[in-house]
């Protein structure tokens, strides 16, 4: 018999949902890509990359780049090979048997998981009946757990619910453990605890190039935290653990930032417009979202998933998981892909389609 870890026996591994579709709205992706112009550059830059060597160890240019936005120095930057590395690392970091992390739920669903591979307990925290998260009941249970860490996730994945800078602060003044801020989602928010760096060394903050900046496929994200923290954090990571070619993606990237912003723009009108025709199908219960996707609760949800998925469209079905009965998340894609996500519900509801 295979002596796996015994913690790991009962882990379900992360896994997406069946086979490819042609409109995939699943994944909270970059509607419509990169600007043709960065593609290009991407192209260019990869083929002058020695791949005999091993990239630069300590990413000096690209953490460089991304402090000066910030104004801080590159000490208070890491790399990850996605944010979903770094949040790993930092589970290992601060977690460990017989400590506590703090996490919100329904939320990003590898929380958990990353809880239960760094063998700490985790302490869901349910959202409100709105999706909002109470601080209050974050910082009862971070301080009756004694925990250790207490993550966070504005705006949050699945439902698109923010929470108040005000509230994020309230935490960091009422816990004494680190907290972090997972951002994956600021650009389509706009705001950020970024802010609160200064006064707060125990706040972590994680983002990500997977989203707005059309990166998933290169996966690299990023920390901005104290220096200590980030030392910490690079114990647990291997050497090397963002390859050359996707540091120079994500690098010119960052420096052509400014090329998203209409990318951006476009996908939240495309948002604001899918929520006000969704807002008016009976049967749907829509909720508000700052993000790349809009999360609703449809009377059937199971049947209209299998409508949309005869027509070729994946979106992610939340049904079964606890807290989001009859819930279906939907990522914002281009106009085209919206319509037919649109059309799909709207003939379901009207009868037009039968499953
Ligand atoms: N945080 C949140 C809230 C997410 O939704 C995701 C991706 N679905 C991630 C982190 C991880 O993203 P990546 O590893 O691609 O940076």
């Amino acid at each position: 018999m295979l002596k796996i870890r015994p913690s790991l026996i009962e882990l379900q591994p992360y896994r997406a949902e069946g086979e490819e579709k042609q409109i995939r709205l699943d994944a909270n992706e970059c509607a419509g890509g990169l600007p043709a112009e960065v593609k290009r550059e991407i192209a260019d830059a990869l083929g002058r990359i020695d791949l005999h060597r091993y990239p630069d160890i300590l990413m000096s240019g690209l953490r460089k780049e991304i402090a000066a936005e910030f104004s801080l120095a590159a000490e208070h930057i890491m790399i990850g090979s996605g944010s979903s590395e770094l949040l790993q690392a930092i589970c290992h970091v601060f977690g460990g048997a017989d400590r506590t992390i703090v996490f919100p739920t329904p939320s990003f669903s590898m929380y958990g998981i990353y809880v239960r591979l760094s063998d700490s307990t985790g302490e869901a925290v349910a959202l409100e009946t709105d999706y909002s998260l109470s601080a209050a009941k974050v910082i009862e249970a971070a301080n009756r757990t004694q925990a250790s860490l207490v993550l966070l996730c504005n705006p949050n994945n699945p439902t698109g619910t923010v929470m108040p800078q005000a509230d994020i602060e309230a935490i960091l003044q009422g816990v004494e453990c680190p907290v972090l801020v997972d951002e994956a989602y600021y650009e389509y928010y706009g705001q950020s605890s970024v802010n609160l760096l200064a006064s707060y060394p125990r706040l972590i903050i994680t983002r990500t190039f997977s989203k707005a900046y059309g990166l998933a496929g290169a996966r690299v994200g990023y920390m901005i935290a104290q220096p200590e923290m980030i030392d910490a954090v690079h114990k647990v990571l291997m050497p090397y653990h963002v390859n050359a070619l996707s540091l120079a993606a994500a690098g010119i990237v960052h420096a052509n930032r400014q090329a998203f912003a209409a990318g951006i723009q476009v996908t939240k009108t495309e948002r604001a417009r899918l929520i006000a025709a969704l807002l008016k199908i009976p049967g749907v219960t829509v909720y508000p979202s700052e993000a790349n996707f809009v999360l609703l609760r449809a009377d059937h949800s199971g049947e209209l998933n299998r409508l949309l998925e005869s027509r070729s469209i994946s979106i992610r079905n939340f049904g079964q998981a606890p807290g989001l009965h009859g819930c279906l998340r939907v990522t914002i894609g281009t106009t085209a892909e919206n319509d037919a996500f649109l059309q799909t519900v709207q003939d379901y509801y009207s009868h037009k389609a039968v499953v």
